[in-house]
């Protein structure tokens, strides 16, 4: 590389992030000093972005740190925790400098927003891939956790889960739509919003949680197998962008909000005793998120329209079918 990995990392990621009190000592030394908080359990999360796999390699440098953070954010979102430090380890073909400056003010600016520092990580040389790792907090005895349901929780989404596929799909050219519907969707697959604030909330109401993203379907498959129990979708109460309505249709929407992936939104499961509660306190309009449907004592997902099962083909993308 022509830049030396120390000014690279000096110039990029020394400063990533806020500085914080209970970070002892960060980038620098051979591993990072963290001092945990007392009464709290550490929660920590990793996720991989590689190149073709996970994003196009020509996509905008902004967008590939600000994902790579945002996936380990959601992660940590859907366990009620709050963030605290992350871990970048980097493979890079080459220092280009244009490109990392860019990448670095997408990482650092979503680390900002949340009051992230970035403590360590790694940086080598070969094909384009991100690592990020996530450290954070939630108070002891209260994580959430996919396995908690059961059979009677009402199930909810927040967002609206299918435009990110769309906006993969537009990225990639196999999509066309209106220029407002596809400012919209791009945004949302390329910079996408972890729900860090209502993942703190919902340890107060929510019997389980976990985050949308590989696909909506697959995700509360995986919810309701933890929990031991099935779930029943309502087809038509998916909450649906008015973006994505008018990119691909209903039909297809309804589609892709059931197994389109990258949203990274949270679905959660919450008791009856806890509804009334939720519903006025965390008021749905305000926080984002839609009622679709219910947990129940048949294992598997149903997904049904006008009082009928539908078949689908495809549940979410599987990295190795
Ligand atoms: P070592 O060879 O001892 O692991 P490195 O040269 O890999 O040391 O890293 C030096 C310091 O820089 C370490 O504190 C490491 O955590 C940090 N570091 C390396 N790469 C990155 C990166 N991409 N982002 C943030 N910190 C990094
Ligand atoms: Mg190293």
């Amino acid at each position: 590389m022509a830049l030396s990995e120390f000014a690279l990392i000096e110039r990029y990621f020394r400063n990533c992030g806020v500085s914080r009190q209970d970070v002892t000592l960060g980038v620098g030394d051979d591993a990072a000093l963290l001092a945990v908080t007392p009464g709290c359990t550490l929660v920590a999360a990793a996720d991989t972005l590689v190149a073709g796999v996970h994003f196009p390699p020509d996509s905008p440098p902004a967008s590939v740190g600000h994902r790579a953070l945002a996936v380990n954010l959601s992660d940590l979102a859907a366990m009620g925790a709050r963030p605290a430090w992350a871990l970048l380890a980097l493979t890079l073909p080459e220092a280009a400098e244009t490109w990392l400056g860019e990448f670095a003010s997408g990482l650092c600016a979503l680390a900002r927003a949340h009051s992230v520092a970035l403590v360590g990580g790694d940086t080598t040389c070969g094909p384009l891939c991100v690592t990020v790792s996530l450290l954070g907090h939630v108070p002891a005895g209260q994580a959430l956790r996919r396995s908690g349901g059961h059979a009677g929780d009402a199930l909810f989404v927040s967002g609206t889960p299918g435009d990110a596929a769309a906006g993969l799909a537009l990225e990639q050219g196999r999509l066309q739509a209106p220029d407002a519907a596809r400012s919209w969707l791009r945004e949302r697959f390329l910079l996408p919003t972890p729900r860090m604030a209502l993942g703190e909330r919902l340890r107060a109401y929510a019997s389980a949680c976990i985050d949308v993203s590989d696909g909506l379907l697959g995700d509360v498959g995986k919810l309701a197998a933890a929990s031991r129990v099935g779930a029943q979708l309502d087809h038509g109460a998916l909450p649906l962008s008015q973006a994505l309505l008018e990119a691909v249709g209903e039909a297809h929407a309804r589609e892709l909000a059931l197994t389109g992936g990258d949203d990274y939104e949270l679905c959660f499961a919450v008791p009856p005793d806890n509804l009334t509660r939720l519903l006025s306190e965390l008021p749905p309009e305000r926080w984002g998120y839609t009622r679709i449907g219910v947990l129940r004592d048949a294992v598997g997902v149903d997904v049904v329209r006008d009082g009928t099962v539908m078949e689908f083909s495809h549940s979410g993308y599987e990295h190795f079918a």
